[in-house]
């Protein structure tokens, strides 16, 4: 946890005036996470499979203070669609319920916390697939613990953030972003295998250079998508007699296609883009870029075709960008708008740029 004097960044900076400018509080402690972006492995960590996210140098800090009444009360920077609708966070609906969220997680985990005034600000791209959710939950939850002089463990917090973006936020979200944020350094990938909740650094190889390329589309129907295929990846696993679909084994993946036809095709995505992650990193390991390339354009077809989660400007950037010679190119996070990842040769880059 930085302490208010040790910090220089200039989110950090814009979170403290904030909240002195809204709550008036002169001595709020700080807390922060990263953004991340998931390198491949997309809507298969609710199904135990593996991903292969990495922590965005980008960040979310939040000011923290304890509140001069009884109620918590939140700000942010962000003006989005989704603003709170009632100013003193007795009844959060909007953007607070992720801010709520954690902090009702945790005292009902008998943390101490008292009631709280909250500025918040960002250099995460809110909404565009890059977690600014679990990044503004797990800031949250740091400048918590830290106010009551607590700690916490990083899989605790992972867990706990995950619970309040379910219950409290409504979307019933896998572990990658929350275990991500918590876990990752800023710019480090990691392998994170989902249904042993264990995770390992994974080195990128130097010659390998990422772009992220945002669509500015944001749809307003992602939560209930992203329940809808989450719920589907469930249907599938029952009808196949797995307690997940990144279970179910090689050779019985002919019974998929017995599947009712849109179950099947949602089966077909979670096992083969598990079998993708693992090869992406065997891919990464031995420097081969031209296959990690294919890897991600292949996903990219998984999600947008058999997952039906890519939009007609999505898949036009991934389009683009494979014609303008780039390694391979994906949508990156839940879907249904977002931003694309593209992985190009970084000597490429460099010649771009001269
Ligand atoms: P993602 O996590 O990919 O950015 P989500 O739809 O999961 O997209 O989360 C976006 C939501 O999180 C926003 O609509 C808003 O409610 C909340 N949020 C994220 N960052 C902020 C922020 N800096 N200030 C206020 N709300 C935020
Ligand atoms: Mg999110």
């Amino acid at each position: 946890m930085p302490r208010v004097h040790d910090v220089h960044d200039g989110c950090a900076v814009r979170a403290m005036a904030l909240h002195a400018e809204a709550f008036g509080a002169s001595h709020a402690q700080v807390g922060c996470a990263s953004g991340r972006v998931n390198l491949i492995g997309d809507h298969i960590d609710y199904a135990g499979g593996p991903v292969l996210p990495m922590a965005l140098h980008e960040q979310t800090w939040v000011a923290i203070a304890p509140a001069r009444g009884e109620v918590d009360r939140f700000t942010s920077e962000w003006r989005g669609d989704d603003q709170p609708q009632a100013a003193d966070g007795s009844d959060a609906m909007g953007w607070d319920r992720y801010a709520a969220g954690v902090l009702a997680e945790l005292r009902a985990a008998r943390r101490a916390i008292p009631p709280v005034t909250i500025a918040v600000a960002s250099d995460v791209p809110v909404g565009a697939g890059l977690s600014s959710s679990a990044a503004l939950e797990v800031a949250v939850a740091r400048a918590a613990i830290g106010l009551i002089g607590g700690t916490m463990p990083a899989r605790d917090i992972a867990l706990l953030c995950q619970r309040a973006e379910h219950m409290h936020a409504g979307t019933p979200c896998g572990i990658m972003d929350q275990w991500c944020v918590t876990h990752a350094r800023a710019g480090e990938a990691i392998l994170l295998d989902c249904a042993a909740l264990a995770s390992t650094p994974v080195a990128l190889p130097r010659g390998l250079a990422i772009d992220i390329i945002d669509s500015g589309v944001r749809h307003a129907l992602r939560d209930g998508g992203y329940a809808a295929r989450r719920a589907d990846v469930e249907a599938a696993a029952r009808l196949l007699g797995v307690a997940q679909l990144a279970d179910l084994a090689a050779a019985r993946w002919s019974e998929i296609d017995a599947l009712p036809p849109r179950l099947a095709r949602r089966a077909r995505h979670v096992v083969r883009e598990c079998a993708r992650v693992r090869a992406a990193v065997e891919a990464l390991a031995t420097e081969d870029l031209t296959r990690f390339g294919e890897l991600l354009l292949e996903s990219h077809a998984s999600l947008r075709d058999d997952f039906d989660v890519s939009t007609p400007e999505i898949d036009a950037i991934v389009e683009r960008v494979r014609g303008e010679g780039a390694l391979g190119a994906r949508m990156t996070g839940g879907g249904f708008g977002g931003c694309v990842i593209v992985a190009r040769r970084a000597d490429a880059v460099r010649g771009d740029a001269g």
